[in-house]
């Protein structure tokens, strides 16, 4: 399988600043990219191929202007001195909440915008994380180009993840919705119809977010239950889509604890939905944090149920694109995820 990978990622390495700020651990590691470039050299059954550069259109297709200027600039704006290895939102308008409602707009301090633009404040800036995001979003777009020109699959190797982040919000790890960008660059070769299965422990709310109103892109989950796991608010079986796209999200939310039955499950039900639905491609939010050993996750998962996974998604016969979401489980997450490509070779063989 062509692997599409990057290493401007290692510019955003936020995890022992924010260890030393006291804050809860951040598993997002640049180590996790390598571990599975590792493991698919192991297998030596792939092609790995560098992130080309398609430019910032691709991406503003899914994300507003003012959210990628705040996103290229906050750093440099930031008043404090340059000794701040990286920021964290402290102020919320707090729209929609209970306690909100009343009229609120995006202030000029940049302070307060990180408040105004983040969902949560476990995605830090640092000085590297513009670029790093970007790159991940070329990683997804790069891998989607080589599908357009007749690959079968791919696999986005991206770093920071996606799904969380929505058409102007960074949450959980997440600044660009890199499966959603590559959705919309499906859509934008001429696609009438696109799926996007994501398999994350975490609901994929940015995602659902940013398609929750279109017939064109069904969205599917299978998840924890926001009840009592991140991302909370958003990621429930009753959450179906809203006007033209009404009935083209699927959320499948699981209870903590879920074992592979459950999953395989969830996943089938998903599967003959996009089975009915007749996309012309599928974008896979692969994220292996279902797995038992998961710092980040309750699931239990093991290794070789990643290879059942991966046969099933291949039975759904399309042109497939892999985009790396979770996984935090440094130890496994190689294998794992070269495990789901291997169950898809073989299903599609
Ligand atoms: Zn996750």
């Amino acid at each position: 399988m062509l692997i599409v990978h990057g290493t401007a990622h290692r510019l955003h390495d936020p995890s022992s600043a924010m260890a030393r700020a006291g804050h809860p651990p951040n598993f997002d590691l640049p180590d996790r990219v390598d571990v599975v470039l590792d493991a698919l050299h192991a297998s030596g059954a792939h092609q790995l191929r560098p992130a080309g550069d398609v430019g910032l259109a691709p991406i503003a297709r899914v994300h507003r202007s003012d959210y990628l200027n705040f996103l290229q600039t906050a750093w440099e704006r930031w008043p404090n001195d340059r000794n701040v290895e990286l920021v964290l939102p402290q102020f919320w308008p707090v729209l929609g909440s209970p306690a909100g409602g009343m009229p609120a707009r995006c202030p000029d301090s940049v302070v307060a915008q990180l408040g105004w633009f983040a969902g949560d404040a476990i995605a830090p800036l640092m000085a590297g994380t513009w670029s790093a995001a970007y790159e991940s979003a070329q990683v997804a777009l790069s891998a989607q180009r080589a599908m357009a020109d007749g690959a079968r699959s791919a696999l986005a190797l991206c770093r920071p993840p996606g799904h969380h982040a929505g058409t102007e919000r960074l949450a959980g790890y997440c600044y660009l919705n890199n499966a959603a960008i590559a959705a919309q660059a499906f859509i934008d070769s001429g696609m009438r119809r696109v799926a996007v299965l994501d398999v994350d422990y975490h609901h994929g709310n940015g995602t659902q977010e940013i398609f929750y109103e279109r017939d064109d892109v069904l969205v599917c989950s299978v998840h924890a239950d926001p009840a009592e796991d991140y991302p909370y608010f958003v990621g429930h079986a009753d959450e179906t889509g809203a006007g033209p796209g009404e009935g083209f999200n699927l959320n499948c939310p699981l209870p903590a604890g879920s074992d592979w039955p459950a999953w395989r499950a969830a996943m089938e039900m998903c599967c003959r939905r996009i089975d009915a639905f007749a996309p012309q491609a599928l974008v896979v939010s692969l994220g292996v944090d279902t797995h038992r050993d998961d710092p980040s996750g309750t699931f239990k998962l093991d290794s070789s149920h990643y290879v059942l996974m991966g046969r099933r998604l291949a039975e759904l016969g399309l042109p497939t694109l892999f985009v790396l979401e979770g996984g935090y489980a440094l130890e496994v997450l190689g294998v794992n995820v070269a495990n789901a490509l291997a169950g898809f070779e073989e299903g599609a063989a």
